[in-house]
């Protein structure tokens, strides 16, 4: 990272100066400047350091006063599908996850309009800078990115988006099914996915698939774009190898990251190793040159020790989504590997995958539960620790979206993607520890102002794009009609139980 420190005579004009902030860095010597300041100049952090000397040397156009509370790099999430946003919270708790694919989300995809992904973006966005989150990286399966491009854009956050459903099944979300002719080991499998619902929109060929794969990299030409494009397949099972690897080798070619679902379940695992010849999918990928320091893998709740060293070895980062395996039940925070390969050095980063998996997108939740979560299952305090949460939803986050050049700590050089915090709230004090404060007491309930390449997004609490209430009246009255369309009537939560009826 080259500094960008003008020459000539002091004191230089910038635009922005952030001053007296607690300015966590998370740069590669964790650097802390308790009382510090950081300068931002077209887009640019300028400089970072103790305020006195930072104040000396710059005269803004604009300066932050921070009253002594903390700032750090804006946090990537890394497992979004920023489009569900207009169904949250319609699944009741009795909903098997098997229906949920096909009778909501099937539902969702046949039903939903340009418009309403749009504003369904547009509410991720707005919740997402409340939250603290500067940069999200879609999970596949907007099916108009455009439309999540312009919302983003409106809001001011960084995204990197991919064309929708990358697979090349014909049949939606029978995941590791269409494998089963050949597969002597699961006959009923492709009778099985042909009972799934069509997705009209998404690819039905391989053709379909390649032609459309890489449709947003055409953003990567501006180099300054918020919004820029990467390679996303679905996963699960649902691309053949051929896809698998041409998608590889387009990332590859395009210099992003391929983004994809993996070992999610127990199910889609299992049907994975089916198709790979009895061998771990992981291993199987590394062995054809797929696990690569490009790959993000979405979820890996369910890996093998064999699989565990292959990460190690090829770089492969992972998307821990806590909260959304804890949702449904699938055991990450008890089988998972993600803690364990993080301290083996592994690069894990952290998502919400989508809205009714894990509700809100507030990766400070997804921290806070990969963190605590860990040291439970694993009977050691000191198993993870504040610090590393903050580093996965930071600097780790950034290399899984493929931006660690661009942002993921408070560097001279770097993108100005930051968060400031106030102290004015019962949970930062006392003001003891900022960052023990922050990551076991407040979370995102202190965060008051937010910059996304160098532009104030989010003023002392409120965002600068739109006119929010009247946005969220808008899309509440929009989501609504969407479900109406959809047939859906909200249900209760209803589970029946011996000796309780809730
Ligand atoms: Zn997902």
């Amino acid at each position: 990272m080259s500094a960008v420190e003008e020459g000539g005579q002091l004191p230089h004009r910038i635009e922005l100066l952030v001053r007296h902030a607690y300015v966590i860095t998370v740069d590669e010597a964790g650097r802390i400047f308790a009382d510090g300041a950081i300068a931002i100049d077209r887009g640019r952090i300028v400089a970072v350091g103790d305020d006195a000397a930072i104040a000396a040397r710059y005269q803004a156009a604009r300066t932050i006063d921070a009253h002594g509370a903390p700032a750090h790099p804006g946090f990537v999430e890394c497992h979004l599908h920023a489009s569900f946003q207009t169904f949250r919270g319609a699944l009741p708790d009795q909903l098997r996850e098997t229906d949920a694919f096909d009778t909501f989300e099937s539902v969702f995809f046949n039903t939903v309009t340009d418009e309403e992904e749009y504003l369904a973006v547009l509410l991720a966005s707005m919740e997402m800078i409340r939250n603290g989150t500067t940069c999200f990286l879609e999970a596949g399966t907007v099916l108009a990115p455009a439309e999540a491009a312009r919302a983003a854009e409106r809001v001011g956050i960084r995204a990197v988006i991919s064309d929708a459903f990358i697979w090349d099944q014909p049949q939606g979300m029978a995941q590791g099914m269409m494998g089963g002719a050949a597969d002597p080991a699961c006959p009923g499998c492709q009778a099985a996915a042909r009972a799934h619902p069509v997705l009209r929109r998404a690819p039905r060929t391989r053709e379909e698939a390649l032609a459309r794969m890489g449709g947003e990299l055409h953003r990567n030409a501006d180099a300054d774009a918020l919004v820029t494009g990467h390679i996303a397949i679905l996963g699960l099972g649902t691309a053949s190898e051929t896809l698998m690897m041409e998608a590889k080798a387009r990332a590859d070619a395009a210099g992003v990251v391929l983004n994809l679902h993996q070992s999610y379940s127990p199910a889609d695992t299992d049907a994975d190793r089916r198709r790979f010849g009895g061998k771990d999918p992981l291993v199987h990928l590394a062995e054809v040159g797929f696990l690569d320091g490009n790959v993000t893998f979405g979820h890996a709740n369910h890996l093998t020790d064999a699989e565990c060293d292959a990460i190690v070895e090829h770089g492969p980062s992972l998307a821990w989504a806590p909260a959304a395996s804890m949702m449904w039940g699938h055991g990450g925070s008890i089988h998972g590997r993600h803690a364990e390969l993080w301290r083996r050095g592994a690069n894990i980063a952290l998502g919400s995958d989508s809205a009714n998996w894990s509700n809100d997108f507030d990766l400070w939740r997804q921290a806070n539960l990969a963190v605590l979560s860990a040291r439970d299952s694993h009977g050691d305090r000191t198993y993870l620790i504040a610090e590393d949460g903050l580093q996965m939803a930071t600097s780790a986050g950034a290399r899984a979206a493929g931006m660690a050049d661009r942002i993921g700590s408070i560097e001279v050089g770097k993108r100005a993607d930051i968060v400031i915090h106030t102290l004015n709230r019962p949970e930062m004090i006392p003001t003891t520890n900022m960052i023990r404060n922050l990551f076991y007491s407040s979370r995102s309930k202190s965060v008051h102002t937010v910059i996304v390449d160098g532009k104030v997004v989010m003023d002392e609490g409120r965002l600068m794009g739109l006119d929010e209430a009247e946005a969220l009246a808008e899309i509440n009255k929009a989501a609504m009609a969407m479900l109406a369309r959809m047939g859906k009537t909200i249900e209760p939560n209803q589970v029946a139980r011996p000796g309780r009826q809730v």
